[in-house]
């Protein structure tokens, strides 16, 4: 089955807001073990909506539209689609009082052009919105689904997810698990999955990089569950088996949840001293819930003053070996441990740029230091990237190396 997804509303091609639908979408008809061919985003205009359905209606077989199914007179997407189509729209009474009953719940005046959003085309079936007004469409038609879904994402996800998916995935059994990996690039870790030959009938192994780590996606389609469930296991053994120095979690748990879960099953408590990052690595842990239970403090000694004052940095390190060395990291951590009654501190010092780099000490140069009572361990990094992406980067690495040393 090939997809496409058209993305409806002025404000996307006018760039006033980002495109989030597709991407979720996209996303999703991939675990689900559907092909998109094609992503297209038109305005609120009806002629080119009417362009773009019917190229979709040649091309593809299940079309997935979001935005333009409001009351205003810019919300077309169901006229043009039923005209196209050339089937009538209908007024269904129970999807009416449906509506105005929304309305008087919520002690809001109904606008004659509300109604129009209890219509449908011929034949088509409604697909519910719990969260607002506009309901969702699905037609068959020759052959073809063809969905309709309100452009709010969070309407937009609910809508697709209970009333959407069962719809759209009858054919097939599809189960997917993902890997999360940090400390190795893409297209290392797509060289070692290629040489292992994963892929089969009914198994597909892809990789999805983001800021600082790769994803590893094993999708099981087919029709019988147990075969399925014995195919995914089976790969995602042999994937453990090569892979398990980079694997740091499942299914896109996150690194701070993983690391915080950890610290709470060891019954650990950790502090924190950033330089080039500064507070992000902090950031990223209490944004779990419960992490004060794991987590003491955070020192953002940016200047090398505040790493003097606060964390004790010498002078004489500083001057020697300069803020972003192995020296400095490590007497940072040094100071955060004898300063605080915790069990692990992490600090991080680097140069996350435009500028301050040289060639003996490039931009993207990090150094990460995780240090308990007992051992430390000192780790040189360089990541690639702007400012945002090195500090990113820099977070995600940092976290994994607290993980590393709690598995030690
Ligand atoms: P409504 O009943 O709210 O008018 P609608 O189906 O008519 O719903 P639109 O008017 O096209 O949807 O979009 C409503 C809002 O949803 C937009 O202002 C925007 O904030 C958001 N939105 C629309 N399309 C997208 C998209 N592709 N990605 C992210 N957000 C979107």
């Amino acid at each position: 089955m090939i997809a496409e997804i058209i993305t409806i509303g002025t404000e996307i091609t006018t760039g006033s807001i980002l495109n989030t639908n597709s991407k979720y979408l996209a996303n999703r008809f991939l675990e689900l073990g559907i092909e998109t061919y094609y992503l297209t985003s038109v305005d609120d205009d009806p002629k080119r909506l009417k362009d773009i359905f019917s190229i979709a209606l040649k091309r593809s077989d299940l079309i997935v539209t979001t935005g333009g199914l409001g009351p205003t007179k810019d919300d077309l997407t169901k006229e043009v689609i039923s005209r196209t189509l050339d089937l009538p729209l209908e007024r269904d009474s129970v999807m009416e009082e449906k509506i105005e009953s929304i309305f008087v719940n919520t002690d809001r005046k109904m606008t004659e052009n509300n109604r129009k959003q209890a219509e449908k085309p011929k034949g088509a079936d409604f697909i519910e919105n719990r969260i607002g007004t506009a309901p969702g469409i699905f037609i068959r038609h020759d052959n073809k689904k063809i969905v309709m879904l309100p452009g709010p994402p969070r309407e937009m996800k609910m809508m697709f997810e209970q009333g959407v998916v069962p719809l759209i995935s009858e054919e097939h059994i599809i189960i997917s698990k993902s890997i999360n990996t940090i400390g190795i690039g893409e297209s290392s870790l797509e060289t070692q999955l290629l040489k292992m030959n994963l892929n089969t009938k009914n198994i597909s192994v892809t990789t999805f990089p983001s800021e600082g780590e790769v994803e590893i996606k094993i999708i099981a389609k087919g029709k019988d569950k147990t075969i399925l469930n014995n195919e995914l296991n089976l790969t995602l053994a042999r994937i453990e088996d090569e892979l398990s120095d980079f694997i740091y979690g499942y299914d896109n748990m996150g690194i701070e949840k993983v690391v915080t879960d950890i610290l709470k099953e060891k019954k650990r408590r950790l502090a924190i001293c950033e330089s080039c990052t500064g507070g992000l690595i902090a950031s990223k842990i209490t944004s779990v819930p419960g992490s004060s239970t794991i987590f003491d403090r955070c020192i953002v000694s940016y200047s090398n003053n505040a790493k003097i004052e606060e964390l004790n940095v010498s002078k004489d390190t500083l001057e020697k070996y300069g803020a972003v060395s192995e020296e400095t990291a490590y007497e940072m951590a040094k100071g955060l441990l004898d300063k605080t009654d915790v069990d692990l501190v992490l600090s991080i010092t680097g140069i996350a740029g435009p500028d301050g780099g040289t060639t003996k000490k490039p931009i993207g140069l990090v150094y990460i230091c995780v240090m308990d009572r007992e051992k430390y361990r000192i780790a040189k990094c360089k990541f690639s990237g702007n400012r945002n992406s090195i500090q990113n980067r820099a977070a995600i690495r940092a976290l994994d190396e607290i993980r590393r040393i709690l598995l030690e």
